[in-house]
């Protein structure tokens, strides 16, 4: 019998385990149960494919997204692997067979969308094969306070009782200590074997600028770092999601709209496009992305605040699961803040909903606000610590702090006074107006220029006074009255730092902020190929459209970008020379080798 290592080199054409990989699939080979959290990109699919291919049987995978076991099974066969899938996108001849094969002991790996499998049909054909294993992915479905939630996921426990010899494996990117456990509690997986990886994706550059023009932001932050590339633009709402999709296209930017307002067709097109197609940028709700596992994904962009740290990491870490560099971008702004807070406040939830729902916003707009290092609040949410990463943006162009106490003195009191006049509504513009002495007509309509504080901050600008006022709303100093008219208004917690008992330390943007930084430029120097060896990548790439155009099936499942690109490199003369490449198998090697060497010579 071959060893894990052995399968790992000969059919997926890699060196050497990564992280706890060979410890997750010893576990299973030896028939013991394990829990995996390991980041997307981690390389989760290879803890159960090996196994699945080592033990007696066939090795059961649960998937909650259709759109993804064609893909999953066509890059695995690909590889010579026997896979199949069983949903219900299939016509009944096609599943017949699929029945026949995992009968007569020919599949390796079968995948199964969980409504499916519970069904007393599919139970009963598992009853009569040799099962190796059953892989739980994407495992926090099973959890209801998460918004993936899936109620067929709860009914997965039964597997365990029908099979209690059967090692089982869930997983999951998802990384609270919460959701941890109610994974292993709905599963019955209390005593299995954890695996919690380092959350750390260190090829993902983060960075969140203030939002001016969101459009106009974005569009620039696609041309000058990200031309031609495969991203995902996230946005909050549907329309806003059409509005950006057309948008990009007017600018010269293929973008496709995706949002569960959409007629299923359309979007499974849609999908399938992203997938299929090299250069696309997808504009989508949260919607989109569950198990869309498309390693190329250059960039994600959040226009608008997502509502917790965890949606957002989740979202983020769509972005280069190939491990090459990947930037995750997001403009966020003083509306934001009002809008989300507004969200929950007019929420049909209950207090307990709404509670938490303001402490995953607060802990979103820390990670906004602060002026330490992005990674290391975003892995400390997950409970890991991190030296400061030198490849986020304020590690970069370190944001200074300045003393904001008069400032903030000097804005809670104009605040103050405008709420005495209730029935008005004065919007944020207003304020800071009468901040900087500005004799606008609604000033002089109000008689806003009598007040003491009029004219208090001429020494601040506009943008700063915005900066100011929206890190207000994010600490909870100001609020908005969401049963009067949305106006502004302080909370208990103003009177402190209007009495100066606290002194209140602000983020200020550095210059340098918004602009493409030294390691992104930096990676995508050390990534470029010399002029002889881009030829070849580009040669060996439109041979790799062909061949997936011909099988039907994503170019990244023939070969990922980085194989090619190291096949440019190396510029390989015998097959023997090519099998070191990463990424080449045997059966790749034998499918394609003759190809590969064809196109380099
Ligand atoms: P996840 O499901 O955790 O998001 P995948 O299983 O899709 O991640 O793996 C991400 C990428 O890393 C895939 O392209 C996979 O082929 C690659 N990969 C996984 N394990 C290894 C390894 N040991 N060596 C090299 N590449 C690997
Ligand atoms: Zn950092």
């Amino acid at each position: 019998m071959s060893t894990p290592l052995e399968v790992l080199q000969r059919v997926f054409g890699y060196e050497s385990f990564r992280g706890e990989q060979q410890a997750i699939i010893d576990t299973l080979v030896a028939g013991r149960d394990a829990l995996v959290l390991m980041p997307t990109g981690g390389g989760k699919s290879l803890c159960y494919q090996i196994p699945s291919l080592l033990r007696p049987g066939t090795g059961v995978v649960v998937s909650p997204l259709i759109a993804l076991m064609q893909d999953q099974v066509d890059a695995l066969r690909e590889l010579g692997v026997r896979a199949a899938y069983l949903n219900s996108s299939q016509d009944w001849q096609t599943a017949r067979e699929v029945e026949r094969q995992l009968l007569d002991g020919e599949l390796d790996l079968l995948y199964v969308a969980p409504e499916r499998l519970l069904t007393e049909r599919c139970m009963e054909l598992l009853g009569r094969t040799r099962i190796a294993l059953f892989a739980i992915d994407e495992a926090h479905c099973v959890s209801q306070w998460g918004h993936d939630f899936r109620p067929e996921y709860l009914g997965l426990s039964r597997l365990h009782e029908r099979w209690p010899d059967v090692p089982r494996i869930a997983l999951t990117a998802t990384a609270t200590q919460v959701t941890r456990e109610e994974i292993a509690r709905r599963l019955s997986l209390e005593d299995a074997a954890q695996f919690v990886s380092s959350f750390d994706r260190p090829n993902i550059l983060y960075r969140i600028v203030e939002k001016k023009e969101v459009k106009r932001q974005l569009l620039e932050f696609i041309r000058e770092e990200h031309p031609g590339d495969s991203g995902i633009v996230y946005c909050l709402s549907r329309s806003r999601v059409e509005d950006m999709a057309a948008f990009l296209k007017q600018n010269g930017v293929p973008a496709l709209p995706y949002h569960a307002g959409m007629d299923a067709a359309l979007r499974a097109q849609h999908q399938a496009c992203f997938l299929r197609e090299e250069g696309l940028v997808m504009t989508a709700t949260i919607a989109f992305g569950m198990g869309v596992n498309k390693p190329d994904v250059r960039f994600v962009a959040h226009v608008d605040l997502p509502k917790s740290v965890e949606g957002y990491y989740q979202e983020t870490g769509r972005a280069g699961r190939d491990g090459e560099p990947a930037t995750a971008w997001m403009a966020y702004g003083l509306q934001d803040v009002v809008q989300q807070r507004r969200m929950i406040d007019e929420s049909n939830g209950d207090e307990q909903f709404k509670r938490r729902s303001g402490r995953q916003l607060d802990a979103m707009l820390g990670l906004c606000e602060t002026v330490d290092c992005r990674r290391e609040r975003l892995l400390a949410y997950f409970g890991q610590q991190i030296e400061p990463c030198g490849n986020c943006d304020t590690c970069l162009a370190p944001p200074e702090s300045w003393d904001g106490t008069v400032a903030a003195q000097k804005l809670l009191s104009a605040i103050f006074r405008l709420w005495r006049e209730r029935g008005q509504r004065y919007g944020a513009g207003h304020i800071i107006d009468i901040l900087r002495g500005k004799h606008t007509p609604r000033v002089r309509e109000h008689g806003h220029d009598t007040l003491s504080v009029f004219g208090v901050g001429a020494d601040l600008s506009d943008q700063a006074w915005r900066g100011v006022l929206r890190q207000l709303l994010a600490k909870g100093l100001v609020t908005v009255d969401f049963e009067g008219h949305g106006t502004l208004m302080l909370t208990d917690d103003s009177r402190s730092v209007l009495k100066g008992e606290v002194t209140l330390m602000l983020r200020r943007e550095s210059a340098a902020a918004g602009r493409p930084t030294r390691t992104r430029r930096q990676a995508a120097a050390d990534a470029a190929l010399a002029p002889k060896e881009q030829q070849r990548f580009e040669t060996l790439r439109a041979w790799r459209a062909a061949v997936a155009r011909e099988h039907g099936v994503p170019a990244y499942v023939i070969f990922h970008d980085s194989t090619l690109r190291e096949v440019a490199r190396r510029n390989p003369r015998s097959l023997q020379e090519l099998a070191h490449v990463q990424g080449v198998g045997v059966r790749k090697l034998e499918a394609y080798g003759e190809a590969l060497l064809e196109c380099v010579a």
